[in-house]
């Protein structure tokens, strides 16, 4: 009876001692009992045997990114001088500023403001040196008046936004150290304020008839320093400038130690 009792038995024990070696086994695979509990209730739940084990993604996806973003190229340093027309002082005109300036000291890190592939770096007369950006939907960006591109820009090279694309500088026509940054669809100068800071779902949103529209208000700029050019043909004019700027009279005059003093009267209102 004894011998009997255990040869029935013996198969079921057995069973029962491997199925118990293999939930330790399993256990110790899984490292800890939550884990083995989430493999229980997720081959428990699963799609009929026949189904690929495709993992199953229950978590809400995020909504997709924005078609496009824009960030600000220097990060916090405030705009001084506006896209639109803008007159420098020793110009009798007001022409159009296709940007705007960044004040910010030389060496200052530029972060390209979207997404894009290096279109061209180079250098040009009023540019000096420059980075030109291409970007979804026609759209350009560029950075001029560098100190220099970054490591590794150049022409192909593709750019996250917030990647550092150049250095802040005073080269080219320039009166200081500053970032002048451009936004363009294909040719058209666009106001970049209008973009920065701002993220758009698709195309359609972009602000392009807003941002292509210039105000007829002249800005008069101000600069901390005239170009040696334009000091030289005032000098060379007698030291006495006229019709400039909305100012009558400028006199320009050179001090003993060779430093270049203008005097412009001040226009109320
Ligand atoms: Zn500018």
């Amino acid at each position: 009876m004894i011998s009997k009792s255990l040869a029935v038995q013996s198969p079921h024990l057995r069973v029962a001692f491997f199925a118990m070696l293999g939930v330790a086994a399993m256990a110790g695979a899984l490292n800890g009992a939550m884990a083995l509990g989430s493999w229980v209730a997720e081959t428990t739940t699963a799609a009929p045997p026949a189904a690929p084990p495709a993992p199953k993604v229950e978590v809400a996806e995020p909504p997709p990114p924005p078609a496009y973003q824009f960030d600000a190229p220097l990060p916090g340093r405030v705009i001084n001088s506006p896209f639109g027309l803008r007159q420098m002082p020793w110009e009798e005109n007001g022409r159009l500023h296709e940007g705007v300036d960044i004040a910010a000291p030389g060496g200052a890190a530029v972060k390209v403001a979207a997404d894009g592939v290096v279109k061209a770096v180079g250098v040009s007369g009023s540019y000096g040196r420059f980075v030109e950006v291409m970007h979804k939907g026609g759209l350009t960006t560029t950075y001029a008046h560098l100190k220099a591109s970054a490591a590794g820009v150049k022409r192909g090279a593709y750019l996250k936004r917030g990647t550092t694309v150049a250095y802040v500088g005073n080269s080219g026509r320039s009166t200081g150290s500053h970032l002048h940054f451009e936004l363009r669809k294909g040719d058209k100068a666009l106001n970049p304020t209008l973009f920065l800071g701002r993220s758009f779902a698709d195309a359609d949103d972009l602000p392009l008839k807003a941002a292509g529209k210039v105000s007829r208000k002249v800005h008069v700029a101000t600069v901390s320093r005239w170009p040696d050019s334009v000091v030289k043909a005032q000098m060379a004019k007698g030291g006495a400038a006229k019709g400039l700027a909305g100012a009558d009279g400028v006199k320009i005059t050179r001090t003993k130690s060779g430093r270049v003093r203008a005097q412009i009267p001040v226009v109320v209102g």
